[in-house]
This record gives structure tokens, sequence and C-alpha cells, in this order.
């Protein structure tokens, strides 16, 4: 059966219905998933909803700071009941992780899909699915407003954070005027900008910039240049006591170069595999490039997770790079 897309109207309807309410985002968190999870359920309790708000992956510390953040429980999928399911910022089901990308197959469940990812494999018997959003943080934001929910201080702090993060500091091409009136809406609610830019760019775990060191040893350029790649190893990440969550921000140091259209990250994970993360300047479209090795994102920002020999993921993954920077159709 597929499922047309829906309007705020059908998404608040759905949700006015559910009573017991399970939000979860994807797997190694980041802020706009983290973010718009605990604003989101924030808003729902104050509606009267009994919210759980879980997912695979921990809170990294460079999050911690997000008010409500000990109501996200992680690990296995919560056994309590639940009617219905939420699941924002993930444009695949494996995105949700392994112990959770079953739960929407689930019969008894009304899954409800909130996202911003253009692509073929959505879900949900619900979903408002908006690429041109710059973060799913503004999705909820209009969400809040159309269901004429008081946003609080906690909600506003948790979708500033979203929508800072996932716009690049407003720098990326996705951010719009619109992006800016959300914005000054947030702001006008009490958000302390200075001290949620400290939290996220200033005040780094040692283990991030140790990391960082170590990932800028490894940096190397295609002969064209247009291509830049650091590698970050277990045995890098043991050596500088960094845990995976450490590697968030990398990748902008491969693109971040004169010359540079795009910069990838291979990042070794426990078990072998190797995540993979790409950025562009101007014109290649990494989804695409993702595409080609069995993940997605967005066409400036996008990953794949691929299992195999780290050399040789590198030379196909930088080869074909090559290509799209070149201009070459892939
Ligand atoms: P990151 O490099 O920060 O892990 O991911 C950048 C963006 O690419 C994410 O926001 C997400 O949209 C997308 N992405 C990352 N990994 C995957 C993946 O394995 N599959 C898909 N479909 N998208 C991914
Ligand atoms: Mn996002």
């Amino acid at each position: 059966m597929t499922f047309p897309m829906n309007s705020l109207e059908d998404i608040a309807r759905a949700i006015k219905s559910a009573e017991r309410i399970l939000i979860c985002g994807h797997i190694m968190p980041d802020g706009d998933s983290l973010g718009s999870v605990l604003a989101l359920g924030s808003a729902l309790e104050q509606l009267g909803k009994k919210v759980i708000m879980a997912g695979p992956d921990p809170v990294p510390q460079i999050y911690e700071f997000l008010p409500n953040k000990e109501k996200f429980r992680a690990g296995k999928p919560p056994e309590s009941a639940y009617d219905t399911l939420i699941v924002l910022d993930c444009s695949v089901l494996k995105r949700l992780g392994s112990e959770y990308c079953d739960l929407p197959e689930q019969n008894h469940l009304t899954v409800i899909n909130i996202d911003h990812h253009a692509g073929p494999d959505s879900f949900g018997h619900y979903r408002y699915i908006e690429p041109q959003a710059a973060a799913v943080g503004e999705i909820v934001f209009d969400l809040l407003e159309f269901m004429q929910i008081d946003i609080t201080l906690e909600m506003a702090i948790c979708l500033y954070t979203a929508i800072v993060t996932d716009t690049g500091s407003f720098r990326y091409n996705s951010t719009t005027s619109s992006t800016h009136r959300r914005v000054a809406r947030l702001v006008e609610l009490g958000v302390p900008v200075s001290r949620i830019n400290v939290n996220l760019y200033e005040e780094k775990p040692r283990a991030s910039n140790l990391l960082l060191g170590a990932a800028l040893n490894t940096l190397s350029f295609s002969s064209c240049g247009k291509v830049a790649w650091m590698t970050v190893t277990r045995d890098m990440l043991r050596k500088v006591r960094a845990e995976d969550e450490h590697t968030e921000g990398l990748v902008n140091y491969s693109r971040g170069i004169k010359g540079v259209e795009v910069g990838l990250l291979f990042h070794e994970l426990e078990g072998g595999k190797i995540r993979i993360s790409f950025r562009s300047k101007e014109y290649v479209d990494v989804m695409c490039l993702a595409a080609l090795f069995g993940g997605g994102g967005h066409s400036r920002a996008a990953g794949c997770e691929i299992a195999g020999n780290l050399k040789k993921i590198q030379n196909e993954v930088v080869a074909a790079a090559v290509s799209a920077a070149k201009g070459k159709v892939l």
C-alpha cells in the first residue's frame, strides 16, 4: 500500500488522536535529530500525551546542555506500550538503527514520519516530508505554531539548536528568510543565543580537538585538488581516548580548503564497517554520490556505511568523488 504526502493539518489530527507516543530520531543523533525530538516531546507532554523519547545511541556530550535531555532513553526500544510512533529526520528505515527499524512495520502502531530528506524510500502512514526545510526543527516549529501550542523557552532552545546546527550556523544555502523569521521568534522567546553557541562550538570535549589533530595528519588530496579526505581509525580513537561522537564536524575540515569541492571523512566503526561523510561546496550532488554506495542525505551533506577494506573503499569513493567534481555524469 502506498501512502500520500500529508498536510500539517493531517499530522496535527493524527497526533491529537494519539495517546501514548514514542518519538525517535536517527542513529548517532545530531543537533537536529535530538533538538527536534526533545522539542516535540515536551510539546506533546504539554498536550497531555504520554510521551517516550528514545533511540539506540546516547545523547552526545556536546548536546548535554539541551533541556530535558535526561528524558531521552538510549538503548533498546522501550517495552512500554505506545499506539503511535513519530519518526524525525530519518530518510530511510535503517537510519532508525537495527533495533528500531522494524518498529514502523508493527501493525498496531500508527507511524508519523516528519523529515526534510528527498528520496523514494519514505515510510509511515502519515508523511510530512519537506526537502526545502533547512532542518526538521523548522518543521516542528511550524507544526507547534499550527497546533497553537505555546513554545516554552526549553522547546525554543531545542529548536534553535536543531536549526543552527543543520544550517551550519545559517551558512548553508538551505537557509532562507523564513529560517531567520522562525529563529527571530525563538530568540524573542528568550533563547540565549550566545550561550548555546558557546556550548556547541566553544566547549568541545578535549578528545574532539585531540582527534582533530590526529585526523588532520591524514589529510589527503586528489591530484586535481577538488577532493580532500581524512581518516579516523579505531586505533586513532583509542590513542586520544575519543568516542565515535567526537568525529562530528571533522568532515568540514576536509571541505573547508581553497579549491576543494568535495570533502570526505572515512570513519572506521566498531565491527569493521566504514562510515563515510560527504560534504560539497558548490555543485557536486553528494546525495547522488552517497547513493552509489547505498547511502543518501542532502545535496551538500550526505553519508553512507560500507563493510570492507578501508583502503579499497577509500580508493573507490575518492575515484567517484573526483569524477563528480570534474563534472562527469556518474
Ligand atoms: P553525516 O555525515 O553528518 O553523518 O550525515 C550527513 C547527512 O547525510 C545526514 O544528515 C543524513 O541526512 C545523511 N546520511 C548520513 N548517513 C546516511 C546513510 O547511511 N543513509 C542515508 N540515506 N543517509 C545518510
Ligand atoms: Mn536534519
